[in-house]
């Protein structure tokens, strides 16, 4: 919307009605009507009527009155309202299919992951799986009068999100195919597709609430089979002109590496990808994340070099990302996460190294607060951003759904 349009009755109460609901669900302490009121510039009549219906259509709730020192009614603190409207997080990655179920407290309400290879699995077959078990969850969240937002599919390549064709996810072996109907869920229900490091980073934004508040500015790069990354500039992802930004992992750091799948060589992938860290020594691609993160992090010289290859490689992709684009906070997702001590010595060698204003500006390199299939919890919380940003429509149902 043009922002120097005369507002409509309607859109201003729209506006007004997302603006009191993300002040309560992005804050850190539950907050009054006074406070929105002083917050939003808003009357407090007016504030009280938003918030009223906003508790009606279950997105906030009403807590326990507090008692004031001064004068006074008690304060009444809001929160966002729990297990009432709900988001699904889908993902189908290398080594597991996972549905999740989150509720606007950012709980998990419900959960199915699955751990198998999906190398090379037809698509129809294992999307049509997928979809089989998000109507199960989708059911047992009905049956608890719960009402499913949406869903967010997380694949773990290239997707154009406008016209949610994934263009090809090299790990996977998929190509040219249109995931969504394949999924085969209800009519109604809003589904899109993403890439699987971007909706990862979107977790550490919106799935975490003390890092809402801290990491608005960050680079996220997620060490799987592949190597993904998301940029977040000022709470938002930079997507780039398709969504295609971030391909971290296809940066080069050798011209005359090794091969890689995407058809070039010496891309970060073949030095910091999982395939290269498991043969460093000696385990098999399956093993959990958590295991090669405690071999890795044992004191040999195979262990050692695996992570110093990793580290040194990661911190020159690293450096040109920091270099181009200014950030100051890196976050380390997927089986990076539990090595981050071990591989921060490399890393900062590079930066410090390669990045011109890295005497003023430190870069800090932090594990990612959400590690826990993220991509999951991030398409959850897109589909709940979502009616946060926009709470009218569901304002319009509340004479159905909630019991007065
Ligand atoms: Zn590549």
């Amino acid at each position: 919307m043009n922002s120097a349009e005369p507002a409509r009755q309607g859109s201003l109460r729209e506006r007004n009605l997302a603006l009191v609901a993300r002040q309560v669900i992005d804050a850190a302490e539950p907050l009054s009507r006074a406070d929105l009121a002083a917050m939003t510039g808003m009357t407090r009549a007016t504030v009280s009527t938003l918030v009223d219906q906003l508790v009606a259509a279950g997105i906030l709730t009403e807590l326990a009155p507090v008692a004031r020192s001064g004068p006074g009614r008690p304060a009444v603190p809001l929160a966002p309202a729990a297990r009432t409207i709900v988001g699904l997080g889908l993902e189908v990655n290398v080594d597991y299919l996972g549905v999740r179920l989150i509720d606007l407290t950012g709980a998990v309400v419900d959960e199915i992951v699955l751990a198998e290879n999906l190398r090379g699995s037809p698509a129809t077959a294992t999307l049509a799986r997928l979809g089989q078990l998000t109507r199960d969850i989708i059911t047992r969240a009905e049956s608890r009068d719960m009402r499913v937002a949406g869903a967010h599919l997380a694949l773990p390549g290239l997707v154009d999100t406008g016209s949610g064709v994934l263009r090809i996810a090299p790990n996977l072996g998929w190509s040219g195919i249109e995931p969504l109907p394949l999924l085969g869920l209800p009519d109604g229900l809003p589904t899109a597709v993403g890439n699987e490091a971007k909706l990862a980073a979107l977790a550490q934004l919106w799935g975490c609430p003390a890092a809402r508040r801290t990491s608005r500015t960050f680079l996220y790069v997620s060490g799987d089979v592949g190597v993904g990354a998301a940029i977040v500039i000022d709470g938002e992802l930079f997507g780039g002109g398709h969504g295609w930004s971030g391909e971290l992992g296809h940066v080069t750091v050798d011209p005359s590496g090794p091969a890689c799948r995407c058809g070039a060589n010496g891309c970060l992938e073949r030095y910091a990808g999982k395939e290269v860290l498991v043969d460093g020594v000696g385990l098999d691609i399956d093993v959990p994340g958590d295991v090669l993160a405690d071999r890795l992090g044992a004191e040999d010289d195979a262990a050692r070099a695996a992570v110093d290859t990793a580290g040194t490689a990661l911190g020159q992709a690293m450096a040109n990302a920091v270099n181009l684009l200014d950030i100051d906070r890196v976050l380390l997702g997927g089986v990076y996460t539990g090595l981050v001590p071990r591989l921060r010595p490399a890393i900062i060698a590079q930066l410090e190294s390669r990045v011109l204003a890295a005497p003023w500006a430190p870069v800090w390199i932090d594990p990612a607060p959400v590690a826990d299939h993220a991509a999951l919890t991030g398409g959850a919380v897109t589909v709940l951003r979502a009616v946060v940003d926009n709470p009218m429509p569901w304002t319009a149902r509340q004479a159905r759904t909630v019991p007065v």
